[in-house]
């Protein structure tokens, strides 16, 4: 973070945020983008937890999760009640930032979930049970479907960030998320609105992308964060070194917009979110 060592600290929040990363396209950069906002956002002096609920566990790899049979994780949570505080593990080489991890098992806490009570509550109560005055951001990383999992990310949070991937078909099932997160906020959670809309995976080279970028804006305002997230090389790698980008190569394209967009995250008043 060389040069941006005068920066005033970022402000925190009055009460824990807790931030669905959702949309049911995979490959959108859910994941990226949570794991790197999370990361920028630790930086900068926020406490922060991200917690896994995708089965594919990419969020915990990104984030150095060592994990193995006897790993508690965030599915041991939803179906066995266990703590949050109990799974949650410290990210390597990132102060304030904790990870609770996804193992496999989360694959088949979707049908698990349906036979039990108050099943699309389960996070909801589970950080409940947590004392979130410690944190000032919680980011769920969901996985690739409007199921269980998703539902149950959506009743415990108050705000969804949507990345969308400037490339073609990207606005395609939004008009079904965007149902979701209504069908949500009118049965199971009235605090929850779209709070965030990011626009990942841009190629300004490409006239498709700015078409993408430009269709977003107009459909969907101030919600959109300013900065766009490039496609860069580096993002993808971090991965597979156990990092985020923001450790990885903090001078990169990449991490220096999700740095952007994690300050623009950081000092939105909560309840910038449309209805
Ligand atoms: P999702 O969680 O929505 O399925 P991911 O975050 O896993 O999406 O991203 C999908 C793929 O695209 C991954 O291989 C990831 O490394 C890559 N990717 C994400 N964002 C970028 C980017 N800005 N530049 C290049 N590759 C990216
Ligand atoms: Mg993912």
């Amino acid at each position: 973070m060389a040069g941006r060592g005068h920066e005033e600290p970022w402000p925190r929040p009055k009460a824990c945020r807790v931030i669905s990363v959702a949309n049911q396209k995979g490959g959108v950069g859910k994941t990226t983008t949570t794991v790197n906002i999370a990361a920028a956002l630790a930086m900068h002096g926020q406490r922060v937890l991200v917690v896994d609920l995708d089965p594919q566990g990419n969020a915990s790899t990104a984030l150095g999760m060592e994990r193995d049979a006897q790993t508690r994780s965030i599915y041991h949570c939803l179906v066995e009640d266990e703590e949050i505080r109990k799974l949650a593990q410290p990210v390597p080489d990132i102060p304030n930032l904790w990870c609770a991890p996804a193992t496999i098992d989360l694959a088949g806490a979707e049908i698990e979930l349906v036979s039990l009570v108050a099943r699309e509550a389960r996070l909801k109560r589970a950080f409940a049970a947590y004392d979130t005055s410690d944190l000032d951001y919680i980011l769920i990383d969901c996985p690739p479907s409007l199921g269980l999992l998703t539902v149950n990310a959506m009743v415990a949070c108050d705000e969804v960030m949507i990345p969308i991937q400037c490339e073609y078909y990207a606005l395609e099932g939004l008009g079904q998320l965007l149902r979701n997160v209504e069908l949500v906020k009118s049965h199971l959670n009235t605090g929850l609105s779209i709070s965030t809309i990011l626009l990942t995976m841009y190629d300004g080279r490409t006239r498709l992308s700015q078409q993408v970028a430009d269709e977003v804006r107009s459909h969907f305002g101030e919600l959109v964060l300013k900065t766009l997230v490039p496609r860069s090389v580096r993002v993808s790698e971090a991965p597979s070194y156990a990092q985020s980008v923001m450790t990885y190569d903090p001078a990169s394209t990449g991490a220096v917009a999700y740095l952007e967009a994690a300050r623009e995250i950081a000092h939105r008043a909560e309840g910038v979110g449309a209805d």
